[in-house]
This record gives C-alpha cells, structure tokens and sequence, in this order.
C-alpha cells in the first residue's frame, strides 16, 4: 500500500545529506527509495554510479570547506 500511495502521489522525500550546497541526498518517508539532486538541478533516483559520485563531490566539499575555514581564520 505503502508504495501505492508513491506510485499515485509521488515519493514523500526527506534530505538524508547534504553532499554539497546544492547537491543532496534524499530518501523516502513512505518506500525508502533514495534519490539525489543531478548535475542540472533535477531530483533523480540514486543508484549506486550515483552514490560513487556524490561520495566524491562530498570529499571535494570537504576540502574546500576545511581550506576556506583555515584562511578565515
Ligand atoms: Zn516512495
């Protein structure tokens, strides 16, 4: 029933993660089916090519965070 209600009304999606700032990950309330912000912008299903490269983008994020944090400071 639970994956009905997503075929019928669509995923009730909650961000997981924020891999970066515009890219997050996302999972849903009713059928856990994940999903992930794409390169243009849109809400796809995460699969396991994409989960490789948001693991990736998060190091690259990380990086540049910390880098940003220790000129500031
Ligand atoms: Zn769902």
């Amino acid at each position: 029933m639970k994956h009905l209600n997503c075929a019928l009304y669509g995923h009730k999606l909650v961000i997981t993660k924020h891999v970066t700032n515009h890219v997050k990950e996302y999972k849903c309330k009713n059928c856990s089916q994940q999903a992930t912000t794409s390169s243009n912008g849109k809400i796809i299903l995460l699969n396991d090519k994409r989960k490789e490269i948001n693991q990736t983008l998060e190091r690259i994020h990380q990086i540049r965070k910390s880098k940003k944090v220790s000129l500031s400071s």
